[in-house]
């Protein structure tokens, strides 16, 4: 017998869900429920500044009235500190973290990176200071701390992109696992959640390709086993523009006030390649048709006429 199915879907809820993540969600969750799986929720709210409680509320109650059901507790990063201190601690005892006192140490690193964003490799600064160096610099800054990456290629095989090579030291470079105000690093506290929670494949905007042989590094290194991946096409709009928060996207409350629940569902599902044409249907309906290799690789696109009417 095969071991069962878990899924996950994982949005930040820094801003209101867009189309893209709804797709992402129906993909994660037809994807396991499709083979009598399970699907968890996972709100990635490490960031707390970031990800104010009535985006969660409002994130739940999107997902609920597009008739998602999860399977076991939501997931909350930010009550998960405890878990991602320990593996910080594992991490600690293999030599590869260091103290980092640079001011860039701040950037981006509790935030999944999006498609467009510049890699920034970090230059090493501080990866060798004796320890008189830190204990001076530790007197008057908090420091973040890194993991030293070594010059090691790591191979994602991904479900539709197919293999994705990458030299850790060049992408993403020595990486930071907890900020200097003790938030935990993104690729940490993800890498931690789906082992802990025992998730055997992960569906994921393709945004984040890039950034998967750091986690798959870090599993290494933490013992955990590696997912399946599938990094599905971005969502855009009839231009070809990305629907994302960053770029003003249309949040469900703005669908909602146009459209009936089942023609939302529809209108993702066929922009997902999954129905034929645009008609209501229900995610529940989607369960026994959905596959794979219906959803093309190219980004996907949804009728404008969808978005303005
Ligand atoms: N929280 C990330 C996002 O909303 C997704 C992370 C993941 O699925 O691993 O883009």
């Amino acid at each position: 017998m095969s071991s069962p199915v878990v899924g996950r879907f994982a949005p930040t809820p820094s801003g209101f869900l867009h189309p893209g993540n709804l797709l992402c969600a129906m993909l994660a969750y037809l994807s396991v429920r499709s083979r009598g799986g399970q699907c968890l929720l996972r709100i990635e709210d490490l960031d707390k500044a970031r990800c104010p409680e009535h985006l969660t509320r409002q994130c739940l109650s999107d997902l609920d009235y597009l008739g998602f059901r999860w399977d076991g507790l939501v997931l909350y990063q930010s009550e998960r500190t405890k878990h991602y201190e320990q593996a910080f601690h594992r991490l600690i005892k293999t030599g590869r973290v260091y103290p980092c006192f640079c001011s860039r140490a701040q950037l981006h690193v509790s935030q999944a990176p999006n498609r467009g964003d510049t890699v920034y490799v970090y230059p090493g600064t501080c990866r060798n200071l004796t320890p008189e160096q830190v204990h001076q610099k530790a007197a008057v800054k908090q420091p973040a701390y890194r993991l030293h990456v070594p010059d090691e290629t790591v191979t994602v095989s991904d479900r539709m992109q197919g293999r994705y090579t990458s030299c850790l030291s060049n992408n993403p470079g020595d990486f930071i696992l907890r900020r200097a105000d003790h938030v935990y690093a993104y690729h940490l506290a993800v890498v931690v959640d789906d082992a802990e929670s025992g998730i055997t494949e992960v569906v994921r905007g393709m945004d984040i390709l890039s950034a998967t042989p750091c986690q798959i590094y870090l599993q290494k290194l933490l013992d955990y086993p590696t997912p399946e991946y599938t990094h599905i096409p971005l969502l855009v709009d009839a231009h070809g523009a990305r629907l994302a928060k960053r770029n003003q996207a249309v949040s469900l409350a703005f669908l909602s006030k146009r459209h009936t629940r089942d023609e939302i569902t529809g209108m993702l599902a066929f922009a997902a390649g999954l129905i034929p044409e645009v008609y209501p249907c229900t995610l529940e309906a989607l369960i026994p048709i959905f596959s794979w290799s219906n959803v093309p690789n190219t980004d996907l696109q949804l009728p404008q006429a969808f978005l303005t009417e």
